[in-house]
């Protein structure tokens, strides 16, 4: 078997940690060639000690520097380089197979859009590059002989479900995708129950341990609203195409409907190394680590109509979705500030709804024809948020 070698991009993260996990089960086939991490520099130094990359990648000299020294008592050779543009190298070089883009935010845009130029297969986890700049994202994909495959628990489900090669779903008879959500820890919350809870109680998801930023965008839902924005670039279909499903298990990951009543789903248990090991493999399964699914254990599957009322990020975010241009961009650039100070309890848990709407009802959106354009988009809108932040901590 030839060994594929892979760059995992925020490796010290959820998904990140995940991956390394499904990766080491697995020698015969994958070598780890970069590894890079933001700030959990003693993880970042471990995970090297473990996985012997070429490269270890992070975001500022002082970084470096420590991680330097600890690479120098773990017996690690990965030399260390500094920034966006060694994130990119790592993600183009030509030794690289695979790439896992797994950073949280905008930050991941620029090496995902390497890894996709450079012809790699692309496992995308980072949705905020999708949300920001999918038309350019997926120009460039159709640019390239890369091969995108969605980690996205919801959407690796959706790509499960159908067939395999498919450009156009109405052609094999798709009528709708039916995007699945937990409901996150304040399902069946009001606005005012909600005024008042923490970082922590809005981390605290019931079904799946994650990052901090996913965490609160499931608790406002508006993680569902940029899946929904995701889907769309994806699978080529328009918001109105797309159903979200609240389904408090999260065993059913998502279901594709045809135009013949069937509808296909994918069931497992809610670990993303399933979608993780799809996606490595593809076209061919491997061990993931996850054990079996149950159903006798999981007994009952619910569903129901998601609170648009009391989840209000869920309707800005399809709004987005609706407008195009770069509202998108706007949306996820305004949250990210947003969720970022609901973290550091300079607001609360419900205003981060008011600053997105905020950003957006101020916002001129416009068509971003560049990466450019889309990183002037995402700068305004940080600072309006910002600005907003300020006003609501006066
Ligand atoms: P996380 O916060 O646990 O990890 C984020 C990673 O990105 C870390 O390695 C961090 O060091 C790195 N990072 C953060 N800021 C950075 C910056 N400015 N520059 C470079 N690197 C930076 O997040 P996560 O939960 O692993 O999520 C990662 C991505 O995957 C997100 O886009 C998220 O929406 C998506 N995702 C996660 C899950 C999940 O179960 N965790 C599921 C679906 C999708
Ligand atoms: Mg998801």
């Amino acid at each position: 078997m030839i060994i594929q070698q892979i760059t995992v991009l925020g490796a010290t993260g959820s998904i990140g940690v995940s991956t390394l996990d499904v990766v080491a089960r697995h020698p015969e086939r994958y070598r780890v060639f970069a590894l890079t991490g933001n700030t959990k520099v003693s993880v970042l130094a471990e995970q090297c000690r473990k996985h012997q990359p070429k490269y270890a990648v992070v975001m500022d000299v002082e970084t470096a520097e420590q991680l330097r020294g600890l690479l120098a008592t773990f017996q690690s050779s990965a030399e260390v380089l500094v920034g966006t543009d060694a994130l990119c190298a790592v993600s183009s070089d030509s030794q690289v197979d695979i790439v896992m883009a797994a950073i949280v935010g905008a930050a991941g845009l620029m090496p995902t859009l390497a890894a996709v130029n450079a012809n790699k297969k692309v496992l995308l986890a980072n949705k905020e590059s999708l949300v920001m700049a999918g038309h350019l994202f997926m120009e460039a994909l159709k640019a390239s002989s890369s091969v995108l495959l969605p980690i996205d628990s919801e959407h690796n489900a959706i790509f499960q479900c159908l067939p395999q090669k498919t450009q156009d779903l109405s052609a094999v008879g798709v009528s709708k995708l039916l995007l699945s959500a937990s409901g996150g820890p304040f399902r069946g919350w009001t606005v005012n129950q909600m005024r008042d809870v923490t970082p922590a109680q809005a981390c605290a998801h019931p079904n799946w341990m994650m990052g901090s930023k996913i965490s609160v965008d499931s608790a406002t839902l508006m993680n569902k609203g940029l899946e929904l924005i995701e889907a769309c670039w994806l699978f080529d279909m328009h918001a109105d195409q797309i159903e979200i499903v609240v389904h408090p298990q999260s065993i059913v990951h998502s279901l594709v409907q045809y135009i013949d009543g069937s509808v296909i789903a994918q069931l497992g248990n809610p670990d993303m190394r399933t979608p993780i090991a799809h996606a490595l493999a593809w076209p061919e399964r491997i061990d993931s680590g996850v054990k079996s699914l149950d159903l006798f254990d999981v007994s009952r599957l619910e569903f129901e109509r998601p609170n648009i009322v009391d989840f209000p990020c869920l309707e800005l975010a399809c709004e987005a979705a609706r407008v195009g241009l770069d509202a998108p961009a706007i949306l996820n650039a305004s949250n990210e500030i947003a969720v970022q100070a609901f973290l550091d309890e300079r607001i609360g848990f419900t205003q981060i709804a008011d600053v997105v709407k905020e950003s957006m009802s101020s916002a001129i959106f416009s068509e971003p024809r560049s990466l450019l354009a889309v990183q002037e988009s995402d700068t305004k809108a940080r600072s309006l948020a910002a600005a907003y932040v300020l006003r609501i901590e006066s």
